[in-house]
Formats: C-alpha cells, structure tokens, sequence
C-alpha cells in the first residue's frame, strides 16, 4: 500500500515542533511528499507540477496554530486547494431550458458512456420525475444500439430506435423531433466512441453537437485509465465545450487522481461518479470527499 499524505507529512514535519510560521524548507520537504502522493494517485505530471508549485505559495506564511502540528497545518492548505481546485462544491445539471433539454454524451468507446446514459436516464426519471428518451448515434456497432435499447427498458425510459449505417445527425434530428412530439423533459443523446482519439469521431461529434445544441455536454471518461485520462479529456476539451464530466468506474480506483487531472485540463466541473456497473450507480460528485480520497 502506499503511504497516505497525512503520514507522509507527519514522518517529515512533525519532528519539528511548530514556532510561528511554516519556513520554505519545511514547505519545500513537504512539498515533496505532496508531489509523490499526488503521482501514487495517478495524477498527470503537468498537473501535478502546477497544484505543488500553487501550495507551495498558499503555504508560505501560513501560522501554526498551537493546536496543529506544522504536518497537520500544510496538510489543511492542501485539502482546502484541492476541494478548491476540484470545483468548490457540486454542480448539478443545468436543465433549465425550454424541453426537452438536450444531453450529449461524448467520450472514448469503453468509457462508460451507454452505461452512463442508462444511469442518467434512472436518476433524472426517479429523483427529478423526468419524462426522458434516450438515443443511441453510434452507428457503427449494432451491440451499442441494443445495449442502449436494453438500458432503456430496465430502466423504463423512452428509446428512439436508430440503425447501422444511418447519418447520426440525421438520427438526433429526428429523436428530437420526436422528444418534441411526446412532450419529453430531457433527451439523452448517446455517441459513437473509438478505441482512441481519432480525427472522424471528433469531427462527427462537433457536427453533432452544432445541429442538436445541448444544453449539456458531458465527457466521460474512465479513471482508471490514470494518464491517459488527461490526454482523452485534453482532445475531447480541444473540440467541443464541455459542461461537465462523468468519471466512471471509481469503484475500481482506489485513490480517484484522475479526478484532478480532468478537472484541471477541461475547466469543466466533475458532475457525478460511476461506482459500478448497474444503473443505480451514479453519484453526485462531491470534490471535498474526492480530496480526501486522493489525500489518503
Ligand atoms: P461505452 O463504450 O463508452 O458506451 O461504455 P459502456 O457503457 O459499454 O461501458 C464499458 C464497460 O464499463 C461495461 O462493462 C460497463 O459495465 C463498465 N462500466 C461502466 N461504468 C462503470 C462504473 O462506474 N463502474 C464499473 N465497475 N464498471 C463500469
């Protein structure tokens, strides 16, 4: 296992005991160990590099309290800048347009974007008592379609049926128009992913995304892929204006750096949490408890 930062910081700081304020070469030590957490967390290098050299500066002065080891008060300026960094507080969807409000779905294939959509689906339907269609414009592999159309009835939303081979603005088209016509509140618009950033899905999706104008556009994206996660989101961030994300599979990620490296690269703030793989989990993200995750 590795060691969480608060041990970290108590191994290097708290031998000395606390007079005044943090010097530079205790916020230097401690900043290292900072550096090395953040890594083990998965965090990508550049943003890394720039939250450090942001605590570094924040650190610089603080005083020590007599109640907190000078451990305990850098261990306080980073929690605080990273629920900071993470968006503040959660961010719910922004629904407030004239119906059906439209959400598309983007991200790389395998990321957890049908699922997601089913999970939207769910949560909107339930808990905000939604009238919702869903539509899959992935018109490259039947098996996405049927996934979704699968989804869809477990969860017992509307589903617009589309096919192989069809023009996906074509399809979304005429699943809105259809949403129109069923007086439905929200229309979850699913899209075709590849393997890997490729030039012919971006471009499909930004045609996508400029004849349905969502209201939001949510990147989804895998944490566990770690690095990798930074380098998809930077792509997706570079040609469409996203509104949120959606980290998935969190239950399988011990540590959720990836949370910051998204965060970071697209400005967008983190919308909910994937934490399995049923339809029930979806969670509103909080970034003061994802702090203390990547904290340890
Ligand atoms: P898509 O290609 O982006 O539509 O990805 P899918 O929705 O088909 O998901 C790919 C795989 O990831 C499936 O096996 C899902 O069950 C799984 N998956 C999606 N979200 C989660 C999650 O939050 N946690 C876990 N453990 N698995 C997930």
């Amino acid at each position: 296992m590795f060691e969480n930062l608060t041990s970290r910081l108590s191994r290097v700081l708290d031998s000395i005991r606390g007079q005044g304020r943090l010097t530079e070469e205790q916020i230097n030590t401690a900043a290292r160990e900072l550096r090395m957490a953040l890594l083990e967390a998965d965090v990508a290098l550049p943003v890394v590099k720039d939250f450090v050299e942001q605590i570094k500066s924040r650190a610089l002065g603080v005083e020590i309290t007599q109640s907190l080891t000078p451990g305990q008060e850098f261990l306080r300026v980073v929690q605080q800048a990273l629920t900071e960094t993470l968006g503040g507080k959660a961010e719910p969807l922004n629904l407030r347009q004239q119906p059906p409000a439209i959400i598309l779905m983007a991200g790389l294939q395998g990321s957890g974007k049908t699922t997601t959509t089913g999970k939207l689906a769910r949560l909107l339907k339930e808990h905000e008592k939604k009238k919702v269609m869903v539509v899959s414009c992935d018109v490259y592999r039947p098996a996405a379609i049927e996934q979704l159309r699968i989804v869809a009835g477990q969860v017992g939303v509307d589903c617009f049926p589309s096919a192989v081979g069809q023009d996906p603005v074509a399809i979304a088209s005429a699943a809105l128009a259809e949403a129109k016509k069923q007086y439905s509140d929200v229309l979850i618009v699913d899209t075709a992913g590849r393997t890997t950033v490729d030039e012919e899905m971006m471009r499909e999706i930004a045609a996508l995304h400029a004849a349905i104008t969502p209201v939001e556009t949510l990147f989804v994206v895998d944490s566990m892929t770690g690095q990798d996660a930074a380098k998809t989101a930077r792509a997706f961030a570079d040609r469409l204006t996203l509104t949120g994300v959606v980290l998935t599979k969190v239950d399988g990620d011990a540590r959720g750096g990836a949370a910051l490296s998204v965060r970071q690269v697209t400005g967008a703030p983190i919308k909910f949490l994937g934490i399995g793989e049923k339809s029930d989990k979806l969670e509103v993200f909080h970034p003061d408890r994802i702090a203390s995750r990547i904290l340890g």
